[in-house]
């Protein structure tokens, strides 16, 4: 155990975040199976959108079962038309290669808005604010001289917003070309955006600013995120932080023209989904990943936020196995679970079994599980972390 004066090197904490921070933080957010209930709700208007039928049918026109209540899981669809694109073959004679890479893309875009939708939804006016805590306990401990370092697995940009926020830090560990916007007032034929060296970001009633790259806090979104803007042709990636036209943009990637002024290519999502077989295929991903597992072989604690560990992330489970046979500091790790519904049988359940996932990947002895909920972390996070 480590006490804070106890180490003549700095003690070093990785935070390792999931689904279920967002889930916590955004109670409306959707998890893998209640996804395309949600997003195909008659209620919400984007349905309207081509993309957004164009996915339903989809899924209406290849799965048997499907109904009302019936669709499979996100991770499911995203998987059969990975595995297609990866074949370069045929779905079959009423989805051909092309039509399934047209229906990824329409998938990233309902990914996309169903994330903006559920935080715009949300009905709580400070929805913001555990993770704005959050980053302030992790600003306590930089300034106690700890190294401290986040690892994220969405591509959600609530962390991202609360960094900017409370220390203006917007360190995710890649190379950033710009920041970039797209002005709303000009008609949308016209697709090239502006940019920026620097950003600003509206937020608690007050503006902030800062500059691209810099930050106190290393933040690595192993899936990628979604205010990246991947150009292919100049293979850099842009970013888009704070403006209202900035935001406007993401889930349209590909409408819009790259910053460049030599360049004419569209922009793409860098947004991978975990059941996505080629995940390693960008250079950019690639640097995140050798990063995280860097950050993680050198690490003295692990403290997994609302991550299940799902047995279908086989890269991640490899990552975080491979960092630790590279580590020498027999890390402690602690996870945070939500707290179980005791009425509720299957949420038992499903927490044992992210606890007994915990123990077989980590050892018993070293694993600090603890279904308590994000706010009930927040609240005993001194004593958790061995802060005196
Ligand atoms: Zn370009």
């Amino acid at each position: 155990m480590h006490t804070l004066n106890s180490k003549m090197i700095k003690r070093n904490v990785v935070f390792f975040i999931g689904a279920g921070f967002t889930k916590a933080v955004v109670n409306t957010a959707p998890k893998g199976s209640e996804f395309f209930e949600f997003a195909f709700d008659e209620k919400r208007s984007f349905i309207k959108d081509l993309r957004v039928q164009r996915v339903k049918q989809f899924i209406e026109n290849n799965y048997y079962t499907v109904g009302k209540q019936n669709y499979p899981k996100i991770e499911d669809v995203s998987s059969l038309i990975d595995y297609v694109i990866q074949r370069k073959e045929s779905l079959s004679k009423n989805y051909l290669f092309e039509d399934v890479l047209e229906i990824k893309k329409d998938m990233i875009f309902l990914i996309s808005t169903v994330i903006k939708k559920t935080i715009e939804e949300s009905t709580n006016p400070d929805i913001l604010k555990p993770s704005r805590i959050f980053i302030e306990k992790l600003h306590e401990l930089y300034k106690r001289n700890i190294d401290v370092s986040i690892i994220s697995t969405n591509y959600d940009i609530i962390m991202d917003n609360a960094l900017l926020e409370i220390i203006q830090s917007s360190n995710y560990q890649i190379r950033l070309r710009k920041n970039i916007f797209w002005n709303p007032k000009k008609k949308l034929e016209q697709v090239k955006v502006h940019s920026n060296e620097h950003w600003t970001y509206q937020g608690g009633n007050a503006t902030h600013e800062g500059t691209l790259n810099e930050g106190k806090i290393p933040f690595l979104k192993l899936h990628g995120s979604l205010n990246w803007f991947y150009c292919p042709k100049c293979d850099e990636l842009d970013i888009t932080i704070g403006r209202k036209g900035a935001n406007e943009l993401a889930g349209d990637h590909d409408k819009f023209i790259c910053v460049n002024r030599f360049c004419t290519s569209n922009y793409q999502p860098l947004i991978v989904t975990p059941t996505m077989l080629k995940l390693y295929d960008n250079s950019f991903l690639q640097q995140l990943w050798v990063e995280a597992e860097r950050t993680l072989s050198k690490s003295d604690e692990i403290i997994f936020i609302g991550y299940s560990l799902d047995p279908a992330d086989h890269h991640i489970r490899s990552l975080l196995t491979k960092a630790l046979i590279n580590n020498s500091n027999n890390p402690r790790i602690v996870a945070i679970d939500k707290k179980p519904d005791k009425n509720d049988q299957a949420d038992i359940q499903r927490i044992n079994e992210v606890h007994q996932r915990y123990t077989t990947l980590f050892g018993k002895d070293r694993v600090d599980f603890r279904p308590i909920g994000l706010s009930n972390f927040l609240k005993s996070w001194d004593p958790i972390l061995n802060i005196q």
